[in-house]
């Protein structure tokens, strides 16, 4: 079995000099950063060479494809000398400027072009492709590109097996850890994480340095000019800030202990930050007519027939958007015998429930859930639709977006709409979508062209839910999804439930720890107590959280982490010990409504996003901090006693 694998030439953001950020500009200064092989795409490499046989590959071939600039031969010259046998650069000025639908196409094209050159018109292939990149991290070209070539994608693949000349993959799926087994080939498969990348040598990176690689333009791979770079992207990058702009609020630093559990105490119970949005003023498109027309719509995710909370406050966020624009607010609901789940939805914000319903739903699979909800898009033309950021949903909006030719902004942290002009651009209504970029370093502001439907992904815990109305009143429009088994090329054979225990994103309270805390030992004795003291005195649903950092060292498992490659949370009060605030870890958890940080540097960035700050070794402030939640504990129970 051959492979292709698909890698990408990234600035390294984990190693980011102190001068690469342009204070003034906000943006960064890409030429101070070094260039590295996206590391998601090494595991690519790893995956690729794995599935193709190791070292007995029975003449299979990997060929690894980049499209760049000529300074991306570096990453191909890297991934020869990690065992790829061929490597291709699409390069040409004509593809500058391509936002990820753009790139799928070309990408797309150059596969044929492999597929016909190299593979001999051999079509037993498969390509293989980190999850995404550490620059975009939008996650949406793997899918795109297996949309553009009408086949199946396996996202999150954590392994895979040959059985009687049958593939077996595993993916992180909606239920657990689901095995697939595709019919037939090409197929597409991304991996978040593999084990073990593979390393060279150096004799082999010296040779590696020696072999020809193949360098394709956008003739010699027949792409359609309206279809690459600038004019072929339906997204543009209106705005670039420094997330410092999102802050609203200075943090304070408590006199003392007592002082600090009262104001946490009091904001618990205020909500004051949910108090703040609502007095902000709203947007109405009034007698304009707006730039697009049509239903603001929510795709919803059930799993098992329960609906997800992010669904729920996408409905939420919807009717926010609906309201500005005088548009109802539509959910686009599939599954197999779902329909008790539409008076939910309704009572949440949604005026219309599109339900659709199909034994070929029941499980999700990519190719029947694009199709049904593609058709619905066309048939209907809602000007914008939602999805979460779900593992379900970055694999399903990308190839919606791509088959409807919508924009798609993935990963967005505020949705505003709003007009846009310059040059002879004029926009009313549109949709913004701000999200963070190259790793949390930079915000940006991204607004749909070209297209008549933006779409955009939502993190849970993002968007704030609004309760339930259960008297409101809305339509069922039941739809017939055109589904045919021949059409589907994947099947589902097991499914091994991993459901959680943890739920961080339905925690009202989180107490996470960081590197800082140096032990395991410390952030059982210092966190775990302090959560502890803080449920027993705010009785909320109380979670352990952790930096990335915690979670490499061994304090906690990967299931506790916050963050941009752990989970968006969005408690009442997040508590933060020796956490030093990087981007990658405030993106997880900055709409919490109250931050606490206990950080000894009083410089450290977490200090810009908390609102209650501690300057201190953590061994002096926690125990300090829980004898004051206690003793106010053991005051409330007193005046209750009293009171009874
Ligand atoms: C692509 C990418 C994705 C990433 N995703 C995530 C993610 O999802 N989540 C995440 O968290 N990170 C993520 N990171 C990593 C992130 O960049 C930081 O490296 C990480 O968040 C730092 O963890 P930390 O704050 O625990 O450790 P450090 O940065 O080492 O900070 C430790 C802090 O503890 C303080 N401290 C030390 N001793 C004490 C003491 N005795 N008492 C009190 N304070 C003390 C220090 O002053 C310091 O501020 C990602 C990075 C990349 C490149």
């Amino acid at each position: 079995m051959n492979c292709i694998v698909l890698v990408k030439q990234v600035p390294d953001i984990s190693n980011m000099p102190p001068n690469a950020w342009d204070k003034e500009k906000g943006t960064l200064k890409r030429g101070v950063l070094d260039n590295v092989l996206n590391p998601l795409d090494l595991q690519a490499l790893t995956l690729a060479h794995r599935m193709t046989g190791e070292n007995d590959r029975m003449g299979a071939k990997i060929v690894c494809l980049t499209m760049g600039p000529p300074q991306a031969k570096e990453v191909l010259w890297d991934s020869i000398a990690r065992g790829v046998d061929e490597a291709v650069l699409l390069t040409d000025r004509a593809f500058a400027g391509a936002d990820t639908i753009a790139t799928s196409y070309a990408l797309a094209q150059a596969i044929r072009k492999i597929e016909k050159d190299l593979f001999q018109g051999n079509r037993d292939y498969i390509i293989v492709a980190g999850m995404q990149s550490t620059d975009g991290d939008t996650a949406q070209v793997p899918p795109q590109i297996a949309e553009e070539l009408g086949i199946e994608h396996v996202a999150y693949v954590q392994g895979f097996e040959w059985k009687s000349g049958t593939l077996h993959v595993n993916r992180i799926g909606p239920r657990g850890i689901e095995t697939l087994t595709p019919d037939t080939f090409p197929i597409l498969i991304t991996t978040p994480v593999w084990a073990e990348p593979l390393y060279r040598s150096f004799r082999r990176a010296r040779w590696a340095r020696l072999q020809k690689l193949h360098e394709w333009n956008a003739t010699l791979v027949h792409a359609a000019k309206d279809r690459i770079g600038l004019e072929g992207s339906r997204t543009q990058v209106c705005r670039i800030f420094s997330p410092s702009e999102m802050r609203n609020h200075e943090c304070l630093f408590p006199a003392s202990m007592d002082e600090l559990v009262v104001e946490i105490e009091k904001r618990y119970h205020s909500r004051a930050q949910a108090a703040t949005s609502a007095t902000e003023e709203k947007y109405r498109v009034g007698e304009r007519t707006p730039t697009y027309q049509g239903e603001v719509w929510v795709y919803v995710e059930q799993e098992d027939g329960t609906v997800q909370n992010v669904s729920l406050e996408l409905i939420s966020k919807a009717s926010e958007l609906a309201a500005s624009l005088n548009q109802k607010v539509g959910a686009v609901l599939l599954g197999d015998n779902v329909e008790p789940l539409c008076d939910l939805l309704i009572s949440h914000g949604a005026d219309k429930v599109y339900l659709g319903e199909h034994p070929l739903l029941q499980d999700f699979l990519p190719m029947p859930y694009k199709k049904t909800v593609s058709d619905l898009v066309f048939e209907h033309k809602p000007q914008i639709v939602l999805f979460g950021a779900t593992p379900l949903g970055r694999e399903l909006a990308p190839r919606i977006a791509y088959c409807t030719r919508s924009g798609l902004t993935a990963d967005c942290t505020k949705l505003d709409i709003g007009d846009f002009a310059k040059g002879e651009t004029n926009l009313t209504g549109v949709l913004k979508q701000t999200r963070p970029a190259l790793g949390g370093n930079i915000m940006a502001t991204i607004m749909t062209k070209g297209s008549d439907c933006q779409m955009a992904t939502v993190r849970p815990g993002v968007m704030s839910l609004k309760p339930a109305d259960p008297l409101r009143q809305g339509k069922i429009v039941r739809v017939a999804p055109h589904l045919r088994k021949e059409d589907v090329h994947l099947a589902i054979v097991s499914v091994e439930s991993q459901r959680s225990k943890q739920s961080l994103a339905e925690a009202e309270i989180i107490v996470a720890g960081g590197r800082g805390l140096g032990s395991r030992m410390n952030y059982d004795q210092y966190v775990e107590p302090l959560a502890e003291s803080l449920q027993r005195l705010l009785k909320g649903r109380t979670e352990l959280g952790a930096s990335r950092m915690a979670v490499e060292d061994g304090l906690r498992g990967h299931d506790h982490q916050v963050g941009q490659t752990g989970q968006t949370v969005r408690p009442k009060l997040y508590v933060a010990v020796g956490i030093s605030g990087a981007v990658q870890h405030v993106s997880g958890m900055q709409h919490s409504d109250t931050i606490v940080a206990i950080n000894k540097d009083p410089h450290a960035r977490i200090f810009n996003y908390a609102h209650f700050g501690i300057s201190q070794d953590f061994q002096v402030a926690v125990p300090a901090l829980i004898e004051a939640a206690e003793k106010k504990h053991a005051e409330k129970k007193h005046a209750e006693r009293k009171i009874a």
